[in-house]
């Protein structure tokens, strides 16, 4: 089998993870697999190198994080192949560009446009082990780009499609998938499959177990994908196409701490004004999540979105360059809030589920912001300091415990 394994941050947090890994590896080696192995910056090495830039300019350019950022997945292979030659493995450290991993321009959030196959798969051909820098990538102008927070699980799919490989393994810090994220419900369960469709939504919407585009990835290009833990035996999760339709139920839920809302208010309510905002947005690349215009009088609408804590600065940059071209009452910023999202399947056609939702959050004193919904999830914004209750509450009704 052709097998690419990724190991992230705190599956190689240490030396001596990254010892045990490579001597796993070895092992899987001599089993008779061919493998590419993907590799994240050690710990929380990326937030180390983030927060030394902006102690030096919080407006450095985008260009620059990627230039800082994308140096912690370098110390990280270096490490892995030569822990793997400790174990008597040929290997081979490679970063992004010299693994053929092409993106856009888009510092920061790039998107990848190839995996040149050539290099790896004569690698492979040699008996090697390459160990390719996750997150990274070549801009079309040969500068160095990353693909967002998280974003090595990505590479990691891409390369299995690139080289054509059987299987993507992703390994973590948990033993695949569950209904909720450990860090917000105790004991939730955990799932031996999930649909493409709803890991998308999960990730999207907070469960940063998988990078959402990576995901996405592996829908379109049928990569099968399985989420497992890097230092226990567990059969994981697979990640694959859906089975037949179900009855309405509720899988999962996710949390995202990361948003930030932006309203803008007392705008004309005339055709384009609309149209003229996530235009604006659109220019700055900034990804939304939720809109909601609200019906206000004497002609005037506001205008809600939220987006990531990432992405705010560029939405506010974009706001306030909307502000010089329509007349606008005010741009309000409130990173209070945070997002709570159930998923599953046929969700919104059951009003009893889209009732037990809102229910559970009332509980606990809650007050629902904002709402969205699509057939295969509901998502609510409330204040932040309510979300852990609220998580709480809703994976109780929904019997998403043990
Ligand atoms: P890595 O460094 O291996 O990429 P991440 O921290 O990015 O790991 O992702 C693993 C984390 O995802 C887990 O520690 C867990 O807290 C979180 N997580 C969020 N939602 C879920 C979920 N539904 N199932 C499993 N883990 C989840
Ligand atoms: N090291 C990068 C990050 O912390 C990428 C990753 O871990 O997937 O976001
Ligand atoms: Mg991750």
């Amino acid at each position: 089998m052709i097998v690419v394994q990724k190991y992230g941050g705190t599956s190689v947090e240490s030396t001596e993870k990254i010892l045990k890994i490579a001597q796993k590896i070895s092992e899987d080696y001599d089993r008779g697999n061919k493998i590419v192995v993907v590799v994240s910056a050690m710990g929380k090495t990326t937030n180390y190198l983030i927060d030394l830039l902006n102690q030096v300019n919080p407006n450095a350019s985008p260009r620059e994080y990627d230039m800082i950022a994308s140096t912690g997945e370098q110390v990280s292979i270096a490490l892995m192949a030569s822990a793997l030659s400790k174990f008597g493995k040929k290997s081979i450290s490679l970063t992004g560009f010299q693994a053929g991993i092409d993106t856009d321009s888009t510092h920061s959030r790039a998107t990848l446009k190839r995996v040149y196959r050539g290099r790896l798969l004569s690698l492979l051909d040699d008996g090697f082990i390459p160990v390719v820098a996750g997150f990274q990538g070549i801009s079309p102008d040969g500068e160095i780009t990353t693909l967002g927070r998280g974003g090595s699980d990505t590479t990691a799919v891409a390369v299995a499609y690139g080289i054509g490989a059987d299987l993507c393994e992703i390994y973590t810090d948990v033993d695949g998938v569950y209904t909720a994220d450990p860090r917000y419900i105790e004991r939730p369960k955990k799932l031996d499959k999930v649909s493409y469709d709803e890991m998308i939504e999960m990730a999207v919407n907070g469960a940063k177990v998988l990078h959402p585009r990576s995901v996405e990835l592996a829908r379109r290009y049928h990569v099968k994908v399985v989420v497992k833990h890097a230092h226990k035996e567990s059969d994981g999760t697979i990640v694959e196409e859906a089975g037949k339709l179900e009855e309405p139920l509720v899988r999962s839920l996710s949390v995202d701490e990361g948003i930030v809302k932006i309203v803008i208010s007392n705008v004309p309510d005339i055709p384009g004004i609309a149209a003229a905002t996530f235009k604006k947005l659109a220019q700055y690349h900034v990804s939304l999540d939720m809109i909601v215009q609200s019906m206000h009088k004497d002609g005037k609408n506001d205008i809600a979105f939220t987006v990531s804590k990432e992405e705010s600065k560029d939405a506010l940059k974009a706001m306030e360059m909307l502000k010089n071209e329509i007349e606008l009452g005010g741009i309000h910023f409130d990173d209070t809030m945070a997002k709570i999202s159930i998923i599953g399947v046929n969700i919104v056609g059951s009003s009893e589920i889209v009732y037990n939702m809102f229910d559970a959050i009332a509980s606990v004193g809650a007050n629902i912001d904002m709402i969205s919904t699509s057939n295969s999830r509901i998502s609510c914004i409330v204040k932040r300091e309510k979300i852990k209750e609220a998580a709480k509450a809703v994976a109780k009704r929904f019997g998403l415990e043990e």
